[in-house]
Protein backbone atom coordinates (compact mmCIF):
# COMPACT_ATOMS: atom_id res chain seq x y z
CA UNK A 1 0.00 0.00 0.00
CA UNK A 2 2.85 2.58 1.01
CA UNK A 3 4.82 1.51 -2.22
CA UNK A 4 1.95 2.21 -4.43
CA UNK A 5 1.70 5.55 -2.62
CA UNK A 6 5.42 6.68 -3.21
CA UNK A 7 5.22 5.31 -6.72
CA UNK A 8 3.52 8.48 -7.29
CA UNK A 9 5.13 10.71 -5.44
CA UNK A 10 8.11 12.35 -7.37
CA UNK A 11 10.60 14.72 -6.18
CA UNK A 12 10.34 16.94 -9.39
CA UNK A 13 6.56 17.46 -8.81
CA UNK A 14 7.21 18.59 -5.07
CA UNK A 15 9.84 21.39 -6.46
CA UNK A 16 7.01 22.25 -8.94
CA UNK A 17 4.51 22.62 -6.38
CA UNK A 18 6.71 24.49 -3.77
CA UNK A 19 7.89 26.64 -6.70
CA UNK A 20 4.09 27.58 -7.28
CA UNK A 21 3.26 28.56 -3.67
CA UNK A 22 6.39 30.36 -2.96
CA UNK A 23 5.17 32.69 -5.78
CA UNK A 24 2.05 33.33 -3.64
CA UNK A 25 2.60 36.23 -1.04
CA UNK A 26 1.40 34.89 2.44
CA UNK A 27 2.65 36.97 5.13
CA UNK A 28 1.16 36.22 8.14
CA UNK A 29 -2.31 38.34 8.21
CA UNK A 30 -2.49 38.07 4.25
CA UNK A 31 -2.61 34.80 3.58
CA UNK A 32 -6.42 34.75 1.94
CA UNK A 33 -4.63 33.57 -2.07
CA UNK A 34 -2.80 30.88 0.20
CA UNK A 35 -5.88 29.67 1.87
CA UNK A 36 -7.64 29.97 -1.80
CA UNK A 37 -4.80 27.91 -3.52
CA UNK A 38 -4.57 25.46 -1.07
CA UNK A 39 -8.79 24.98 -0.81
CA UNK A 40 -8.66 24.81 -4.59
CA UNK A 41 -5.92 21.82 -4.98
CA UNK A 42 -7.52 19.49 -2.06
CA UNK A 43 -10.85 20.10 -3.53
CA UNK A 44 -9.90 19.11 -6.85
CA UNK A 45 -8.51 16.35 -5.72
CA UNK A 46 -11.79 14.78 -4.14
CA UNK A 47 -11.01 16.08 -0.32
CA UNK A 48 -13.98 17.10 1.47
CA UNK A 49 -12.86 20.90 2.25
CA UNK A 50 -13.78 23.12 5.44
CA UNK A 51 -12.97 26.89 5.41
CA UNK A 52 -12.68 28.40 8.83
CA UNK A 53 -12.64 31.70 9.35
CA UNK A 54 -10.04 33.76 11.02
CA UNK A 55 -10.55 36.92 11.78
CA UNK A 56 -8.02 39.62 9.42
CA UNK A 57 -6.20 36.63 8.47
CA UNK A 58 -6.79 34.13 5.54
CA UNK A 59 -9.34 30.98 6.14
CA UNK A 60 -7.74 27.88 8.04
CA UNK A 61 -8.33 25.38 5.82
CA UNK A 62 -9.02 21.63 6.84
CA UNK A 63 -9.59 18.87 3.88
CA UNK A 64 -10.77 15.27 5.06
CA UNK A 65 -10.05 12.14 2.49
CA UNK A 66 -11.65 8.64 2.68
CA UNK A 67 -13.72 7.36 5.91
CA UNK A 68 -13.61 5.78 9.06
CA UNK A 69 -13.28 6.39 12.71
CA UNK A 70 -9.97 7.02 13.42
CA UNK A 71 -7.93 9.90 11.28
CA UNK A 72 -4.13 10.79 10.50
CA UNK A 73 -3.75 14.55 9.87
CA UNK A 74 -0.58 16.24 8.24
CA UNK A 75 -0.46 19.69 8.68
CA UNK A 76 1.26 23.18 7.46
CA UNK A 77 0.29 26.49 8.14
CA UNK A 78 0.26 28.99 5.73
CA UNK A 79 1.90 31.95 6.69
CA UNK A 80 5.15 33.01 6.30
CA UNK A 81 7.28 36.28 7.85
CA UNK A 82 7.19 39.49 6.55
CA UNK A 83 10.06 40.41 3.95
CA UNK A 84 13.15 41.30 5.71
CA UNK A 85 16.22 43.09 4.68
CA UNK A 86 18.73 41.16 3.07
CA UNK A 87 17.35 39.55 0.02
CA UNK A 88 19.63 39.04 -3.16
CA UNK A 89 16.70 38.70 -5.17
CA UNK A 90 12.87 38.89 -5.45
CA UNK A 91 11.80 36.85 -2.37
CA UNK A 92 8.37 35.79 -4.35
CA UNK A 93 10.30 34.60 -7.34
CA UNK A 94 12.08 31.29 -6.02
CA UNK A 95 15.73 30.25 -7.30
CA UNK A 96 16.90 27.23 -7.38
CA UNK A 97 21.31 26.55 -6.85
CA UNK A 98 22.54 23.61 -6.64
CA UNK A 99 20.30 21.41 -4.77
CA UNK A 100 19.02 24.49 -2.86
CA UNK A 101 15.70 26.72 -3.52
CA UNK A 102 15.91 30.12 -2.39
CA UNK A 103 12.50 32.22 -2.18
CA UNK A 104 10.58 33.57 1.41
CA UNK A 105 9.32 30.69 3.17
CA UNK A 106 10.96 27.61 1.48
CA UNK A 107 12.21 26.77 4.24
CA UNK A 108 9.63 27.57 6.51
CA UNK A 109 7.18 26.36 5.83
CA UNK A 110 6.32 26.41 2.19
CA UNK A 111 8.54 23.41 1.36
CA UNK A 112 6.86 21.06 4.25
CA UNK A 113 3.46 22.37 2.83
CA UNK A 114 4.44 21.02 -0.77
CA UNK A 115 5.31 17.60 0.17
CA UNK A 116 2.19 17.56 2.04
CA UNK A 117 0.27 18.62 -1.01
CA UNK A 118 2.17 15.93 -3.28
CA UNK A 119 1.51 13.30 -0.56
CA UNK A 120 -1.90 13.95 -0.79
CA UNK A 121 -1.86 14.09 -4.81
CA UNK A 122 -0.03 10.84 -4.88
CA UNK A 123 -2.57 9.30 -2.20
CA UNK A 124 -5.53 10.23 -4.56
CA UNK A 125 -3.54 9.10 -8.03
CA UNK A 126 -2.25 5.84 -6.36
CA UNK A 127 -6.20 4.59 -6.18
CA UNK A 128 -5.25 3.14 -2.57
CA UNK A 129 -8.35 3.08 0.11
CA UNK A 130 -6.81 3.45 3.76
CA UNK A 131 -8.21 2.38 6.70
CA UNK A 132 -9.23 5.58 7.78
CA UNK A 133 -9.37 9.08 6.79
CA UNK A 134 -6.70 11.25 6.09
CA UNK A 135 -6.97 14.60 7.49
CA UNK A 136 -4.78 17.75 5.57
CA UNK A 137 -5.30 21.33 7.47
CA UNK A 138 -3.41 24.54 6.96
CA UNK A 139 -3.59 27.00 9.25
CA UNK A 140 -3.30 30.57 8.98
CA UNK A 141 -1.84 33.47 11.62
CA UNK A 142 0.52 30.51 12.91
CA UNK A 143 3.87 33.24 12.67
CA UNK A 144 1.75 35.50 14.90
CA UNK A 145 -1.23 33.87 17.63
CA UNK A 146 -1.62 30.90 16.21
CA UNK A 147 -5.33 31.82 15.86
CA UNK A 148 -6.04 29.39 12.75
CA UNK A 149 -5.14 26.85 14.84
CA UNK A 150 -6.95 27.52 18.01
CA UNK A 151 -9.85 27.74 15.57
CA UNK A 152 -9.59 24.42 14.16
CA UNK A 153 -9.05 22.56 17.73
CA UNK A 154 -12.60 24.45 18.45
CA UNK A 155 -14.29 23.29 15.36
CA UNK A 156 -14.28 19.42 16.40
CA UNK A 157 -13.19 18.69 12.49
CA UNK A 158 -10.53 16.72 14.13
CA UNK A 159 -12.68 13.87 15.63
CA UNK A 160 -10.81 10.72 15.71
CA UNK A 161 -7.48 11.72 15.04
CA UNK A 162 -5.00 10.18 16.53
CA UNK A 163 -1.81 11.31 14.97
CA UNK A 164 0.04 14.43 13.56
CA UNK A 165 2.49 14.99 11.41
CA UNK A 166 3.89 18.27 11.04
CA UNK A 167 6.81 19.04 8.54
CA UNK A 168 8.19 22.34 10.15
CA UNK A 169 11.91 22.90 8.94
CA UNK A 170 13.88 20.16 11.84
CA UNK A 171 17.84 19.08 11.47
CA UNK A 172 18.35 17.07 7.92
CA UNK A 173 16.93 13.65 8.09
CA UNK A 174 15.13 13.92 11.88
CA UNK A 175 11.96 13.68 13.23
CA UNK A 176 10.99 15.72 16.04
CA UNK A 177 8.76 13.53 18.58
CA UNK A 178 6.24 15.22 21.02
CA UNK A 179 5.63 18.92 20.77
CA UNK A 180 7.54 21.71 22.79
CA UNK A 181 4.85 24.42 23.25
CA UNK A 182 4.66 28.18 23.75
CA UNK A 183 4.52 30.91 25.87
CA UNK A 184 3.36 34.46 24.99
CA UNK A 185 3.56 37.27 27.00
CA UNK A 186 1.64 40.45 26.02
CA UNK A 187 4.35 43.34 28.34
CA UNK A 188 3.48 46.58 28.72
CA UNK A 189 5.37 48.77 31.01
CA UNK A 190 5.27 52.74 31.44
CA UNK A 191 8.15 55.39 32.17
CA UNK A 192 8.30 58.93 32.71
CA UNK A 193 7.87 61.59 29.77
CA UNK A 194 10.96 62.53 29.97
CA UNK A 195 12.98 59.28 29.46
CA UNK A 196 14.17 59.24 25.28
CA UNK A 197 12.57 56.97 22.88
CA UNK A 198 16.66 55.27 22.68
CA UNK A 199 16.70 54.71 26.29
CA UNK A 200 13.52 52.82 26.34
CA UNK A 201 14.39 50.62 23.00
CA UNK A 202 17.90 50.10 25.46
CA UNK A 203 15.42 48.81 27.68
CA UNK A 204 12.96 46.22 25.62
CA UNK A 205 16.52 44.93 24.29
CA UNK A 206 17.80 44.29 27.64
CA UNK A 207 13.98 42.41 28.36
CA UNK A 208 15.09 40.85 25.08
CA UNK A 209 18.43 39.40 26.27
CA UNK A 210 16.72 38.76 29.50
CA UNK A 211 14.37 36.58 28.41
CA UNK A 212 16.86 34.26 26.02
CA UNK A 213 19.23 33.54 28.44
CA UNK A 214 17.62 31.20 30.87
CA UNK A 215 17.77 28.71 28.20
CA UNK A 216 19.55 30.24 25.00
CA UNK A 217 19.50 26.82 22.99
CA UNK A 218 15.76 26.44 23.41
CA UNK A 219 14.45 29.50 22.83
CA UNK A 220 13.34 31.43 19.82
CA UNK A 221 12.15 35.38 20.77
CA UNK A 222 9.98 36.76 18.08
CA UNK A 223 10.19 40.34 18.93
CA UNK A 224 7.83 43.53 18.17
CA UNK A 225 8.20 46.44 19.91
CA UNK A 226 6.66 49.67 19.66
CA UNK A 227 6.57 52.90 21.64
CA UNK A 228 4.12 55.51 22.05
CA UNK A 229 2.56 58.15 24.63
CA UNK A 230 -0.14 57.02 26.55
CA UNK A 231 -3.60 58.97 27.44
CA UNK A 232 -1.43 59.88 31.06
CA UNK A 233 1.42 61.46 28.95
CA UNK A 234 4.02 58.81 29.94
CA UNK A 235 5.96 56.93 27.87
CA UNK A 236 4.17 53.70 26.92
CA UNK A 237 6.25 50.92 25.66
CA UNK A 238 3.90 48.30 24.42
CA UNK A 239 5.46 44.82 23.09
CA UNK A 240 3.10 43.83 21.14
CA UNK A 241 4.48 40.11 20.77
CA UNK A 242 6.86 38.19 22.69
CA UNK A 243 6.61 34.61 21.77
CA UNK A 244 9.25 31.89 23.59
CA UNK A 245 9.14 28.70 21.11
ZN1 LIG B 1 6.83 27.29 10.71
Amino acid sequence: MVDRILSELHQERIVAIAQHIIAIPSVTNAEHAMSDYTAQFLHNLGFSVTRLAVAESGDTIVATYGSGDQAVMLNFHLDTFDVFVGWESDPFIPVISGDRMYGLGAHDMKGGAACVLAIAEALVTSGVQLPGRVIISATSDEENWSRGAHVMLASNLLHGCVAALVPEPSNAGTLTIGQRGRHVFHVQFWEKPCMPPLAVASMLQQMRRDLLRPSKNLVQLIWDGATNLDSLGHVMSSVSRVAVL
